[in-house]
């Protein structure tokens, strides 16, 4: 399948939220010219880049994706970067990567067709491009994680996740119960299968159903749209959750859940088994890169103070036992979930998701991770660099002076 219309699909005629070039407003003023400099030279760097921002090609890129931010559209789209064919190419070098297999130890997971693959990025501007099947739903697992951190954080304050998770890599695989008996934190960060159930069992909430209601309208929020469960898979996970039902029962030994068990797993199964696609994934995670603001209509739907809290630990513990190489690699924080599906965030530039089924030995799939490590790469996204601008005018970079004696 390759997308709603059975080909790649060229995005350039809607935006990020599947409107049309008629219905939404079309990019028009120029990028501030310093940002708009260094962005262009980002993208020349990158291999990917169009004209300069300023003259009129760049202005018909902006206008064919519209955006709803005229004042300050994303940096790779003022630097006129092809976005579109970028997310194409990558799409088509990663198709090759075949290794990998799906999560068996859900049994519908496994029968998810292994070839599927989709690509996309949304800009914070709110502009889409996609290649693949970016339109096929998937289980988001724990691609949910961080978005439920955010909500916690939010309804409990920053202190209290700290004090009653954690906000500690694990080095340590997902579901890892030795992580718990090793740390005297227990359920250790909110993106770990512990600290994922001990953090829904931290929402304010007196039953099952209303604990759901906080986590489905706060998904619904991200998406723009209402997510749905995948009845199938959490049938699957009903009946095959028996690792996640220990670490469940010890955390609460501990008195590091702060719910009745059962209540949070199935809290959590269901926050597991939303349905998304590579596109809500993506968009998604846009509203993280965009400082909690959906970048479809200016609607905020996280606080703001907490966006940073969340990524750090994104940044630290979205790849389990693969997030130093992760962070050594691309730079970015990014959560990976067995479904498949892995989003990334550049701050203020744009989110990038992906999803293909097959996942390497620690849960990450192999061809959505090289997906986003590839675009990432070409446009230098990383946050550990030097803006181009500075690193340009800096002194040669290969070169060190030696220590004055
Ligand atoms: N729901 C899955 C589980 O609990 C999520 C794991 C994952 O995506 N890494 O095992």
């Amino acid at each position: 399948m390759r997308g709603e219309s059975g080909r790649t699909p060229g995005i350039r005629d809607r935006d990020s939220w599947g409107r049309t070039r008629r219905g939404a407003a079309t990019f028009r003023s120029a990028a501030p010219p310093r940002l708009a400099t260094a962005c262009a030279a980002l993208a020349l760097v990158a291999g990917c880049a169009g004209p300069q921002n300023g003259d009129a090609a760049t202005q018909a890129e902006l206008a064919s994706v519209p955006a709803r931010h005229p004042v300050f559209p994303a940096p790779e789209r003022a630097a006129g970067a092809d976005l579109q064919a970028l997310v194409e190419r990558v799409h088509a070098s990663c198709v090759a990567l075949r290794d990998g297999a799906n999560a068996d130890y859900i049994p519908a997971l496994r029968d998810a067709d292994p070839e599927g693959f989709g690509v996309a990025i949304v800009t914070v501007d709110g502009a889409l491009y996609t290649a693949g099947d970016c339109d096929t739903p998937f289980a988001i697992m724990s691609a949910a994680k961080p978005f439920t951190a955010a909500l916690v954080i939010e309804a409990v304050g920053t202190d209290a996740l700290v004090e009653r998770i954690g906000v500690e890599p694990t080095g340590e695989p997902f579901n890892s119960v030795t992580a718990i008996e090793l740390h005297p934190e227990r359920s250790i960060n909110p993106l770990v299968n512990a600290g994922a159930i001990a953090a829904v069992s931290m929402l304010g909430a007196d039953d099952v159903e209303a604990r759901w209601a906080l986590l489905d309208d706060h998904f619904a929020r991200l998406a723009g749209e209402r997510l749905e469960v995948m009845d199938d898979v959490l049938a699957s996970v009903g009946a095959s959750n028996h690792r996640n039902r220990a670490i469940a029962n010890l955390l609460f030994s501990y008195d590091r859940l702060y719910c009745e068990p059962a209540e949070a797993l199935e809290a959590y199964n269901r926050q597991s088994c939303l349905a998304v696609t590579t596109v809500q994934l993506a968009r998604m995670a846009a509203c993280l890169a965009n400082g909690g603001v959906r970048p479809s209509d200016d609607t905020r739907v996280v606080d703001a103070a907490v966006i940073d809290e969340v990524l750090a630990v994104t940044c630290m513990a979205g790849f389990y036992d693969e997030s130093g190489r992760w962070a050594y690699t691309v730079g970015l924080p990014a959560k990976s979930g067995v479904g498949g599906g892995i989003w990334a965030v550049a701050p203020g530039r744009m989110a990038i998701a992906a999803w293909s089924p097959r996942l390497n030995g620690s849960g990450n799939s192999v061809r959505a991770s090289a997906a986003i490590r590839e675009i990432a790469q070409s446009l230098d996204l990383s946050l550990f660099r030097l803006p181009q601008d500075r690193a340009s005018a800096a002194p040669n970079p290969t070169t060190t002076e030696s220590t004055p004696r």
